[in-house]
């Protein structure tokens, strides 16, 4: 069989601990088999971003601008124990935090639905993605004890001097107060983000937030998005026939709770960090959840949405036997093939992508799966195979659909 051709290289962002070792894996029994795979190589593992004092990171940031596409391994983001542990020159930043910053995105993460693997929701068949505001609000909040009676006021000085005041509060004893911000442009680019991607993946796009509390501060989200979808999106949406629905963020819950799945639920930062883990604990497992970044110039940057799997890796090093499973990691490559394959009209390289997909989606359906998805399956009698062996399992099935 002739390997695929690709045109334009993926960017190619290495990470730390048991995924790389999946990373590798992947590479060797996946796609360099039947891929003549073109990437631009960072190592973002911890030790090379000591080692550069973390401009690896900002390079491949870069390089992702020029090419588009990037794919990225799960990396540690350092503490205190890890600056021990790899005797780091600082506790570099996370990188996905920079990297986020460079592209200005908004990350979509969506469950890989299997049956076997049934969600706590009865009526949910579908995927539900989250769409993840990830820029400000409490993230980057100002906070302040109060120890005792006093007033508390919010102040704008304009660059002219002149000042806007509002009452917070007066104080009779201690408290608390929290200063939040956003800014317009990133709530632009939070909307056209979500919009886009809508239109990319055929699916609705709800959007929530509290604005009849917050009359202001909320109230500008509701208003940015509903600008932005009349003037640019409205007919496009009207084309491909679906919907763009605001509601208020609880009715959206209850909703959410109720539905089929299948749709985008657009959520401010906080919101979108507790409700990404409701649903993904909900439809299974973080293992079997996609997580990509899109920029609103149209950058793309593919993800598992869990961490190095630490634990696994520590047992893997003691030469134990390891059953992590690689179906994140794997669904993050071939998204970014999927997104190069369409970019370039590589037709073929897109339906790799679907062939490998669905190769993974065979094998845990057929029984053969990785321990934490066999601790959850209604599947009678799953074979529990290691983290190689779960990879071969695959390789087999898309072997098979290669050929066929
Ligand atoms: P984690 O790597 O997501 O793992 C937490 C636990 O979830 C694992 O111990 C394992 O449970 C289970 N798990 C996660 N992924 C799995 C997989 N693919 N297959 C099987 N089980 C899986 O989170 P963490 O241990 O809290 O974090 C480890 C490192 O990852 C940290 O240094 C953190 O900074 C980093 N991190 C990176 C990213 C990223 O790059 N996007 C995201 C989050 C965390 P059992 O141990 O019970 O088997
Ligand atoms: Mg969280």
């Amino acid at each position: 069989m002739d390997k695929i051709q690709m045109t334009t290289p993926l960017v190619e962002m290495d990470g730390d601990e048991m995924t790389r070792i999946l990373w590798k894996m992947i590479k060797e029994e996946l796609l360099l088999p039947f891929i003549d795979l073109k990437t631009e190589y960072y190592d973002l593992g911890l030790e090379e971003r000591n080692r550069t004092n973390d401009q690896v990171t900002v390079d491949s940031a870069n390089a992702t601008k020029k090419y588009g596409v990037a794919v990225k391994c799960a990396t540690i983001t350092p503490n205190a124990a890890r600056v021990e542990e790899y005797n780091l020159k600082e506790m570099w930043k996370s990188p996905n935090g920079t990297i986020r910053a460079m592209l200005d995105g908004t990350v979509f993460r969506a469950p890989i639905v299997v049956k076997g693997i049934e969600p706590n929701v009865k009526t949910w068949i579908r995927p539900i993605t989250i769409a993840r505001h990830a820029y400000g609000d409490v993230y980057k909040a100002t906070e302040m004890k109060i120890p005792g009676a006093g007033k508390a006021e919010l102040v704008y000085t304009a660059e002219d001097g002149t000042e806007v005041r509002e009452l917070i509060h007066e104080f009779t004893g201690a408290g608390i107060i929290q200063g939040q911000h956003n800014v317009s442009a990133s709530i632009e680019s939070f909307a056209h983000s979500c919009f886009r991607y809508a239109l990319d993946t055929k699916q609705d796009l709800w959007f929530a937030t509290k604005d009849t509390i917050s009359k202001k501060y909320d109230h500008t989200f509701k208003d940015i998005f509903q600008e932005i979808f009349d003037r640019d999106y409205k007919e496009a949406f009207e084309q491909a026939g679906i919907t763009y629905f605001y509601t208020l963020i609880d009715d959206a819950v209850a909703r959410v709770m109720k539905s089929e799945g299948g749709f985008i639920w657009a959520c401010k930062n906080y919101d979108g960090d507790v409700m990404s883990d409701m649903i993904s604990s909900a439809f299974g497992s973080l293992a079997m959840m996609t997580s990509v970044l899109v920029s609103p110039q149209g950058y793309y940057e593919y993800e598992a949405a869990h961490g190095t799997v630490q634990r696994h890796y520590y047992k893997h090093l003691n030469g134990e036997e390891t059953s992590t499973n690689s179906v994140a990691t794997i669904f993050a490559w071939t998204g970014a093939l999927r997104k190069r394959g369409e970019l370039d009209e590589n037709q073929k390289l897109v339906q790799f992508a679907d062939a490998l997909e669905a190769a993974c989606i065979h094998t845990i359906e057929s029984g053969r799966m990785t321990k934490d998805l066999a601790l959850i399956t209604s599947i009678q009698d799953p074979v529990v195979l290691n983290s190689e062996g779960f990879i071969k399992e695959i390789r087999k099935e898309l072997e098979a659909s290669l050929q066929s």
